[in-house]
């Protein structure tokens, strides 16, 4: 089968040689408990460029990445009794996690010690086929196309998360720092959920600040910029420390920040020695992080969406320009919505 192969970490702005190489490769063998899906999209994300360049690292190389995948069943374990072939279901970011712990017991799956990931700890699905949990496997709604499917599966789900985190109430004000793919889904979510709230929207690029407010942002604003109200919540998508910074000061008594980032960048961490507690933290202001998904974030994502309440905008590029996907997710330029690779069709 045809993949894009990580060998070896590298930056996607590399002049010699990009890190994602187009191979030939067995077709995975299905375990028990498995099911083998043939791809037809897979969805890029930003930790698939954080993988490639080896700031989240893979436990073994070579590794296939890609963790937003939609196809269909193509071949089943003897154990498997929730899923046949033909089937069309979604892979996400949880790959397994170990189901007896604390955090599994209590429905924080995505907090296991033992939570491997797609396209990281296992192959992911940048790749014509990949190997999945049966149930680790989400069935896709009907209503959805298999393209808008796939942004879903992280960007949709994390978001949901995220957005569950802050706490809101419906009239609260919410700010979104960053929009890439991430950030467009929460603004529709939170429209839908919570459709009095006031959102505002901090984005560097003036592309994105024009497609926010498109979206029905109320306001939208460069990252240093100061928002008409003072907000109650804001989520936090971008890889930089000074949003957080910024973010803070707008946050009001008991408000709270919820950071979606599974690592900051380090180049701008020195923006953090202007934290001051009074303007920063004092009046009871929260900051949180973001870890993963659960399966039930995955699975309310995909209907939410399916009842009419979420529809990405989704730009697509075939398999073997994976490396020219993420390099432009590296790059300032403007994204609008999300990139998803067509596999096979
Ligand atoms: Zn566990
Ligand atoms: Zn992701």
């Amino acid at each position: 089968m045809r993949a894009m192969l990580l060998r070896q970490p590298r930056p996607t702005t590399s002049e010699e040689m990009s890190p994602l190489e187009l191979s030939d490769v067995p077709v995975p063998e299905v375990n028990e408990n498995e099911v083998l899906v043939r791809v037809s999209a897979c969805g890029v994300c930003r930790t698939d460029l954080d993988v490639a360049e080896g700031r989240v690292e893979a436990p073994r190389y070579p590794v296939i990445p890609g963790h937003q995948v939609v196809g269909r069943v193509a071949a089943v374990g003897r154990g498997v009794t929730q899923r046949r072939e033909g089937d069309r279901v979604g892979i996400a970011w949880i790959h397994s996690a170990c189901g007896v712990c604390r955090w599994c017991t209590r429905g924080e799956e995505n907090l296991c010690p033992y939570f491997e990931s797609t396209g990281c700890d296992a192959n992911g699905g940048y790749a014509e086929f990949v190997t999945a949990r049966a149930d680790f496997t989400y069935p896709i709604p009907p209503a959805l196309s298999d393209l808008e499917t796939a942004p879903l599966l992280c960007a949709g789900a994390i978001g949901w998360r995220s957005l569950r985190l802050t706490g809101l109430e419906d009239g609260d004000p919410l700010g979104l720092t960053g929009f890439g793919a991430s950030g467009h889904l929460v603004l529709q979510l939170a429209r839908s959920r919570f459709p009095r709230s006031p959102i505002s929207v901090f984005a560097r690029s003036p592309g994105e600040r024009a497609f926010a407010l498109e979206l029905g942002a109320t306001w939208a604003g460069d990252t240093a910029d100061a928002p008409p109200t003072q907000l109650a919540a804001i989520i936090d998508t971008t890889p930089a420390w000074k949003p957080v910074v910024e973010s803070l000061a707008h946050l009001m008594p008991g408000g709270r920040l919820v950071v979606n980032a599974i690592r900051k960048s380090r180049s701008d961490q020195h923006e953090l020695e202007r934290l001051d507690y009074a303007t920063h933290l004092w009046m009871e202001r929260e900051v949180k992080s973001v870890a993963n998904v659960t399966r039930a974030d995955v699975r309310a994502t995909l209907e939410f969406a399916a009842d009419g309440g979420l529809r990405p905008t989704v730009e697509t590029m075939p398999l073997e320009r994976a490396n020219d996907a993420l390099a432009r997710l590296g790059s300032s330029s403007a994204i609008r919505g999300a990139t998803v690779l067509a596999v096979s069709s």
